[in-house]
């Protein structure tokens, strides 16, 4: 167990490479700042080439950093090469030998330590019963499932005991069944283990239900750091508003004046938590943001309505998500299971204004609305 910590860490691969070439703006990562509690579960988020492997890279020192420090354990690690760095790490790509068994893979390093027979005999069987695979100990990897591999993949992290585990899209070759279940299990490991973790995936589902925060990366850059329910609450910016949850949420471009936001099809009210801010400035254009969940059918009574035709309806049993046109906009409801609603249907919506969110339409930054307890980094999209 230990905290890690980063400080300004960049990377740019141009660097050294090309002359003329390395300006901050080619950096893969920049600026990232960040320090975990000791046994926390970190997780990293972000679409496909937003940084994140780069990020655990470096952290495990197979990239160095170009700017900033890493600490692991309060010693900087950026003269220690990886093997010295305590760390285990778990790949997209299990990278077992193929020739060897799965105890052999699994008790690899510490045979590499010149660790005592009986201590790796020892340290395998109790990775083994944790995983659930001691009865595959003998297997070579091309006899195993997906699964089974990613599970001895995690075992041969286990046996090393490290400071700090990185886990970059362990789950990803997995299939959708699979992946719930194994995330479920890392979880319960951690929750045992206690080791500091770094978990990497572009999965946005598989983040809210494992981290205990997550950094949410966009472009090289952190968005927000904060816990699940303050990022689905209070997202920072826009991109993480709409990154975070599922379905998307909704944006409409709206115009507002004296606490309300309005456009063609909907008007809404704002509450305290926006009119600070909004009252204080001229009528002009912002960004409504409305979660599919917190729309739901009105009498057409509703102070807050939005009004649209549909023009999707998947019915998913416990919910039935609908797609409408309003104004220029679609907007997505996620209505009750057992509503009956038919394409071409006029509809209107409500929802409450404490579930309205705002965003600048230059910086895209949210408007009001803020946490109690901010751990949050908020960012340019
Ligand atoms: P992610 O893991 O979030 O998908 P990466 O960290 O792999 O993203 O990549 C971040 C950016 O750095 C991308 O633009 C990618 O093309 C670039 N990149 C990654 N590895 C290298 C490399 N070895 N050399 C040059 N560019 C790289
Ligand atoms: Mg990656």
């Amino acid at each position: 167990m230990a905290i890690v910590e980063l400080k300004n860490v960049a990377k740019n691969y141009a660097q050294g490479l090309v002359k003329g070439k390395g300006d901050k703006s080619s950096n893969a990562v920049d600026n990232f700042n960040l320090v975990t509690r000791d046994g926390e579960f970190v997780v990293l988020v972000g679409p496909s080439g937003c940084g994140k492997s780069t990020t655990m890279r470096m952290i495990a020192g197979l990239e160095r950093n170009t700017e900033g420090e890493i600490l692991i354990g309060g010693r900087d690690v950026s003269q220690v090469p990886p093997k010295e760095r305590d760390i285990a790490m778990v790949f997209q790509s299990y990278a077992l030998y193929p020739h060897m068994s799965v105890a052999d893979n699994m008790g690899f390093s510490l045979k590499l330590k010149k660790r005592p027979a009986a201590e790796i005999k020892a340290k395998i069987e109790e990775a083994a019963q944790t995983l659930g695979i001691q009865s595959l100990l003998d297997r070579k990897p091309r006899e195993l499932s997906g699964g089974q591999r990613q599970r001895v993949a995690l075992g041969r992290a286990i046996v090393r005991d490290p400071q700090v585990f990185l886990m970059d899209e362990p789950l990803s070759n997995l299939d959708a069944k699979l992946r719930v279940d194994m995330r479920a299990e890392i979880v319960k490991l951690h929750k045992r283990l206690k080791v500091t973790t770094f978990y990497v995936t572009h999965d946005q589902v598989e983040a809210m239900t494992m981290g205990e925060r997550i950094v949410v990366m966009k472009d090289g850059r952190i968005q927000q750091i904060d816990t699940p329910i303050n990022l689905y609450e209070f997202p920072a910016n826009r991109f993480v508003a709409g990154f975070i949850g599922n379905p998307s949420m909704n944006f409409l471009r709206a115009r507002h004046a004296e606490g309300v936001v309005s456009g063609d099809g909907y008007r809404l009210t704002l509450d305290d938590s926006h009119r600070p801010v909004v009252t204080t400035r001229n009528v002009g254009d912002v960004w409504v943001g409305i979660r599919p969940e917190h729309l739901r059918l009105s009498d057409g009574a509703a102070t807050n309505r939005v009004e649209g035709t549909v023009d999707v309806v998947e019915t998913l049993g416990a919910v039935t998500v609908v797609q409408l046109s309003v104004g220029e906009h679609s907007v997505t409801a996620q209505l009750p299971g057992h509503q009956k609603v038919e394409i071409g249907d006029t509809l209107t919506l409500a929802c409450d204004s404490d579930k309205l969110h705002l965003f600048d339409t230059d910086s895209e930054l949210a408007i009001g609305r803020e946490p109690a307890e901010q751990s949050s980094v908020a960012a340019k999209a």
